[in-house]
């Protein structure tokens, strides 16, 4: 049986551009090692926007050498990057930017929805590239409802949003193994889970509450971080609950990052800096 390894809370609230009040759940700051592959975790709203004409978001940035992975619960969210990737997501879609050697791109509240306003709830994920492919092609996966499988479990559904579930393959390309689960449970009912031995394991309770065999409770914005020892993960849904389960295997690579860009060494962040002065990662048209 897998232990609570500890419990992640609230980093620091801030706002990303104007349209994305976030609190940070982690990142690799502090817990770069413990959460391999996974680099950071920004958890935006629950808020209710009024409906305005303006565009709200984040204007135009870079990145390079890992992939921003944006999960939308409420609301809708638009994407263009320099590399021709592009798009809107809404409730229960995934939209998955691979970085890579870099681009430029901009991350608005979707046109339609702003101009109704109503709920925004929105996580996104910061992924890590191994050493190899940190300077690959940039690649854009637009994630619909309907290419993500969901399954029925005892005690609530699961959709796989990349790796598997037993049988079921989520959609998400992904440059080392990891499973990513969207998790509805039902009040009251217990959840037993086999993950691969050796892997990352964070389960972020979005709303209700879950107790651990332990005794411990992880609550909203709160995320369970386990021991890699052990495949049998399991807890109770003490509420309705909405989880998102990141499981991944360790990249035990060098993690040296500034702002907009993670890589293996200072020197790799001073070009990225150069290379988006002097245009390398383009611009949007
Ligand atoms: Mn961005």
């Amino acid at each position: 049986m897998k232990k609570l390894s500890f419990i992640q809370r609230t980093q620091s609230e801030h706002w990303v551009g104007d349209g994305f009040p976030v609190r940070n759940i982690f990142s690799y700051d502090d817990v770069a090692e413990e959460m391999s592959p996974f680099l950071l975790l920004d958890y935006a709203g629950p808020k209710n926007f009024p409906a305005t004409s303006e565009k709200r978001g984040v204007g135009e940035h870079p990145h390079r050498g890992f992939e921003t992975v944006t999960i939308v619960y409420d609301g809708e969210v638009e994407h263009r990057d320099s590399s021709g990737g592009g798009g809107k997501i809404g409730p229960g879609e995934v939209q998955w930017m691979t970085a890579a050697s870099g681009v430029v791109h901009e991350e608005y509240h979707g046109r339609e929805y702003a101009k109704r306003g109503g709920p925004f709830e929105v996580v996104q994920l910061w992924v890590n590239l191994p050493k190899k492919d940190k300077m690959t092609k940039p690649r854009y996966q637009g994630i619909t409802r309907d290419q993500i499988s969901e399954v029925a479990i005892p005690g609530g559904k699961l959709r796989v949003i990349a790796g598997s579930y037993e049988s079921t393959k989520g959609p998400a390309l992904t440059f080392s193994p990891m499973n990513i689960w969207d998790i509805r449970a039902e009040a009251g009912k217990k959840f037993e889970f086999k993950l691969p031995n050796g892997f990352t394991t964070g389960l972020l309770v979005l709303r209700g509450r879950i107790k651990l065999p332990s005794g411990e409770e992880i609550r909203p914005a709160e995320m369970a971080v386990m021991e890699r020892e052990g495949t049998d993960f399991s807890f109770e849904a003490t509420e309705e609950s909405v989880l998102l389960l990141l499981n991944g295997q360790p990249l035990n690579e060098p993690i040296v990052g500034a702002g907009p860009f993670v890589m293996n060494t200072e020197a790799e962040i001073r070009q990225a800096y150069m290379d988006y002065r002097s245009g390398k990662m383009g611009h949007l048209s």
